[in-house]
């Protein structure tokens, strides 16, 4: 520690001064000090014990410290005093490597022209725990951006295809009256050609199982019906509730009691409703585009109609119309 370096570190004129900096190179200073008194001399010594002494607040010693490590980090490794006394260095320079310039061709333009770089380590991870963190982000964001590209693709097709299939069932349901009307025509035409019988009422109670009912419009015939239950479920449910069981008007007669949901309504169906069809199951779950097909070819080999030209042909040749399916008929 040269104290005597700095002009407050002992009180001198400017001349001594001029002396004291003459003879810097020299290890001891001698002439001025002999003017030195026991006092000064002790009062100096004493200051300079402090000064070797004094020991840094941990926090400035750490300050200290990341501001000598940051000025080093800034600073290129070559240009570093030790680097360059560096015997590797020197090996380096002698085969032609300056510092600042790529080792190899000049030409390599992507070349480092720095060592590889020091960075300190401040937390507990694993080396090569940012670089698994940085790789996984990165996979994360590219897989997070095909999904999403996926799903537009994939959302469009879907609507696509709800579309049509709700566009097929439209016209499958359409059909399906068709085919019910022209067979119920049909065969109220044969019952009264036939024997005479009394033909069945307009909005009779129907009297065949379901399950004889042709398969094509059968799901019709069965939703139909299904809501028809339905209906009278909500509507002795809401008499029960509204009337006291036990309550009994004299002046009811049987039809008013009926009407009024008082007498149990039988249910025809209902068992048929309840019972498992695995023949219509297997109809269902044919595709929307093959059921309809079905219902066209049958409404036009049954009646020379055809459902696209929505034209009953005067026969089974059905001349004029262009063929079987929607496309045809573009
Ligand atoms: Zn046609």
């Amino acid at each position: 520690m040269a104290t005597s370096k700095s002009p407050d570190a002992a009180p001198q004129s400017p001349e001594d001064e001029e002396d004291d900096y003459m003879s810097m190179t020299i290890a001891e200073p001698t002439g001025p000090k002999v003017k030195e008194t026991y006092t000064q001399r002790r009062h100096r010594l004493q200051r300079e014990a402090e000064a070797r002494a004094y020991t840094k607040p941990k926090a400035e010693r750490e300050a200290d410290e990341a501001a000598a490590r940051e000025d080093a980090l800034q600073r290129s490794l070559l240009s570093h005093p030790t680097t360059q006394k560096s015997k590797g260095l020197a090996m380096m320079s002698k085969m032609g490597f300056t510092p600042g310039k790529a080792l190899g061709k000049g030409d390599n333009a992507d070349a480092r022209t720095e060592p590889v770089g020091i960075s300190i380590k401040e937390d507990r991870g694993g080396i090569g725990m940012d670089n698994e963190k940085k790789r996984r982000f990165r996979e994360e964001v590219e897989k997070e951006g095909k999904r999403v590209k996926a799903d537009e693709g994939e959302y469009r097709e879907r609507v696509r295809r709800e579309r049509e299939e709700g566009r097929l069932e439209g016209l499958i349901g359409t059909a399906m009256r068709v085919a019910e009307r022209m067979a119920s025509e049909k065969e109220e035409e044969l019952s009264t050609d036939g024997g005479g019988d009394v033909p069945p009422k307009k909005g009779a109670q129907r009297s065949k199982p379901l399950k004889t009912v042709n398969i094509l419009w059968r799901g019709l015939v069965r939703k139909r019906e299904e809501a028809e239950r339905d209906r009278r479920m909500r509507y002795d449910l809401h008499q029960s509730l509204s009337r006291l069981p036990t309550y009994d008007d004299e002046d009811e007669d049987k039809d008013d009691k009926k009407a009024l949901g008082k007498t149990p309504i039988q249910y025809a169906l209902v068992e048929d409703l309840e019972e498992e069809d695995p023949e219509l199951e297997e109809f269902n779950a044919l595709e929307p585009a093959e059921r309809l097909q079905k219902i066209v070819n049958y409404l036009r080999e049954e009646y020379n109609y055809c459902f696209w030209c929505k034209y009953t042909y005067p026969d089974k040749d059905m001349e004029g119309c262009p063929g079987l399916t929607e496309e045809d008929h573009d």
